[in-house]
C-alpha cells in the first residue's frame, strides 16, 4: 500500500496508524495539530515527536506542501496564488479582499477542487481548458494551510476564517474529497473553521445537493445559476441539459426544507443578461424560496466575447429582485486588475512572468 497524505487525515485515522506502529495514541493528536493547525510542511518541523517515531511513521505517512509558486496582488487587497502540485499540475486559490489588519474577523479563501473542470461553462477560463483530475482532500486542505503559512510571515496572527469551494473545478464532482476537506478544516485541533463559515458552490449537480443536506447540513450551499431560462442556461452551463432548472430548484427547496437554510444563487451579470426581462424572470423563479441572490458583474475572459454591464443596469436588476422580496447583494468587484475569474491566472502564466513566492 502506498503512503498516506498526512494533510488528508483526521485524528482518528492518524491514531490508527500510530497504534498499528506501537506509537502512543496521543501522538496522533500532536501530529494533527502540527500539520493542520500550524501548517507544518515536513516532518522536520514537528518538534515534540522523537526521531525514532518519525522514522517509523514516515513509512506510512507523508507530509508535503501544496507547492505555492506564484502570487499576484490586486490593488483592492485580493491576492491570488498559483500552486504547482506534486505531479506538475497547476491550480489556483484566491484570498478575497485581504488586508494586513489583525482586527479583521473575516479572511475568505476561495479554493480549487479539481485540476481543470469537466463542466465547460462558456464564461469560464477553467472550463475552456477541460478536465485533468480531481484534487485529493490533502491538496484541498493544503491550499488553506500553505496560504496561511505564507501570510503568517507578514502577520503572525493571520488566520483564514472562511472557505468557499468556488475555485477551479466542480466540487460536487469530487464530493468525497471535498467533504473530507470540510471535516478536517472544521476540526478543533486544526484550523477550527466553523461549518457555517464554509460554502460549497455547484453548477447544479442535483443528486449531490440532497446528499449534502443529509451528510452535512451546516455547510453553506451556493448555486451558479446565472440565468432563469433553461435555453440560456443550457448554453452557459452544459450541466443544465442533464439537470434543468425545474429539477435544480426542486433540489434546492428540498435542501432548505431539510437544513432550514437559505441557498445562495450566484448570477454573473454581463452586458447581454443585465436586462429588466431577465431580472423579472429570475424574480418569478426564486420568489417564495429561501434564497439569497449574489449578483456578480462579470470579469471579462479573453476570447469569451462578454463584457461588464453598466452600474445602472446592475442596480436596476437588484431593485427588481428586492421588490419581489428576495435577498440580494452585489459582490464587490474584487481583483479585476489581477484576473480574479477562475482559471485566468493559470491560463496567462504560460506567457507572462509573475512574482515568485519564497516559501522558506
Ligand atoms: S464555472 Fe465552475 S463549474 Fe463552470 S467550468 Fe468553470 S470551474 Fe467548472
Amino acid at each position: 500500500m502506498g503512503k498516506i497524505d498526512c494533510r488528508a487525515c483526521l485524528v482518528e485515522e492518524l491514531t490508527d496508524i500510530c497504534l498499528k506502529n506501537n506509537i502512543k495514541k496521543f501522538r496522533a493528536k500532536q501530529i494533527f495539530g502540527w500539520v493542520q493547525q500550524k501548517g507544518s510542511q515536513n516532518w522536520e518541523e514537528i518538534r515534540n515527536i522523537s526521531k525514532e517515531d518519525k522514522e517509523i511513521l514516515k513509512q506510512s505517512l507523508y507530509i508535503q506542501a501544496a507547492g505555492l509558486v506564484r502570487e499576484q496582488r490586486s490593488k483592492d487587497g485580493t491576492r491570488k496564488f498559483l500552486f504547482s502540485l506534486a505531479d506538475g499540475e497547476r491550480i489556483e486559490t484566491v484570498l478575497m479582499d485581504y488586508e494586513k489588519d489583525v482586527s479583521r474577523d473575516r479572511q475568505t479563501l476561495c479554493v480549487s477542487t479539481q485540476v481543470g473542470c469537466p463542466v465547460g461553462c462558456s464564461f469560464c477560463a477553467t472550463g475552456m481548458e477541460g478536465y485533468k483530475r480531481n484534487l485529493s482532500a490533502g491538496e484541498i486542505t493544503g491550499q488553506v494551510l500553505d496560504v496561511m503559512r505564507y501570510l503568517q510571515k507578514e502577520d503572525e496572527s493571520f488566520k483564514i476564517t472562511n472557505v468557499v469551494f468556488m475555485g477551479m473545478g466542480e466540487p460536487f464532482l469530487n464530493y468525497d474529497a471535498v467533504l473530507k476537506a470540510v471535516t478536517i478544516l472544521n476540526c478543533e485541533d486544526g484550523q477550527n473553521i466553523g461549518m457555517r463559515r464554509m460554502t460549497i458552490s455547484t453548477s447544479g449537480v442535483v443528486p449531490r445537493i440532497i446528499q449534502l443536506a443529509k451528510d452535512n447540513p451546516q455547510v453553506g450551499l451556493a448555486i451558479s445559476l446565472h440565468s432563469a431560462k433553461d435555453e440560456i442556461r443550457d448554453i452557459l452551463i452544459p450541466m443544465n441539459k442533464r439537470y434543468p432548472l425545474a429539477k435544480l430548484l426542486a433540489a434546492c427547496n428540498a435542501y432548505s426544507a431539510l437544513t432550514k437554510r437559505r441557498v445562495t444563487f450566484e448570477v454573473v451579470l454581463n452586458s447581454a443578461n443585465a436586462e429588466r426581462s431577465e431580472a423579472q424572470e429570475l424574480a418569478k423563479l426564486l420568489g417564495g424560496m429561501m434564497a439569497h441572490v449574489n449578483l456578480i458583474p462579470v470579469n471579462p475572459v479573453a476570447g469569451s466575447g462578454v463584457s461588464r454591464p453598466p452600474k445602472g443596469k446592475i442596480q436596476m436588476f437588484k431593485n427588481i429582485l428586492e421588490e419581489a422580496k428576495i435577498q440580494v447583494s452585489i459582490r464587490e468587484e474584487k481583483g479585476l486588475d489581477i484576473d480574479a475569474a477562475c482559471g485566468q491566472l493559470r491560463q496567462r502564466l504560460e506567457s507572462e512572468e509573475y512574482e515568485s513566492v519564497d516559501q522558506s
